[in-house]
């Protein structure tokens, strides 16, 4: 017996037919109930999810070694940690770096263009060999390039 059988049979008058129906629907109400999420869960994976930002961004200070991953500069525990793409869109260590605050507020104000961001983090992948990052990098270039031809590269 179908769900859908279950529930036009839950109202028959032959009370063996009633009895079925209602263990089929009680049986996938039990179903149910556990493929739901829990409150419990739900607080476990928000969690993992700031667990996953600290390793994130402790995969990113570690490759760093106290320089700024734009210019350089040795600069500690003063770096920021940078989602080059938006935190909201790019969450991996791949696609972020530590930046010193000179670079992140300037990175922040698109100092210089967002072309010439789009190289400084392209030269940085490039170091790290991240393909999928490098390839993103290329094709933001070629967006910017054709938008802005007579756009000069610092
Ligand atoms: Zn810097």
């Amino acid at each position: 017996m179908t769900r859908t059988e279950a529930k036009r049979w839950q109202d028959s008058p032959d009370p063996g037919v009633r009895e079925a129906a209602a263990r089929v629907l009680a049986g996938r109400a039990r179903v149910m109930a556990k493929s739901l999420p829990r409150r419990k869960d739900e607080a476990v994976e928000a969690e993992s999810k700031a667990d996953e930002d600290r390793r994130v961004r402790a995969a990113c200070v570690e490759r760093s070694a106290g320089h700024c991953e734009a210019c350089g500069a040795d600069r500690g525990p003063a770096l920021h940690h940078d989602h080059f793409w938006g935190r909201g869109r790019d969450r991996s260590v791949e696609g972020s770096w530590m930046l010193c605050p000179p670079c992140d507020t300037k990175k922040t104000e698109n100092v210089g263009g967002r072309l010439a961001w789009l190289l400084r983090f392209g030269l940085h992948v490039q170091i790290y060999a991240y393909g999928h990052q490098l390839a993103k990098v290329e094709r933001h270039v070629g967006l910017e390039r054709a938008q802005h031809p007579a756009t000069e590269v610092p």
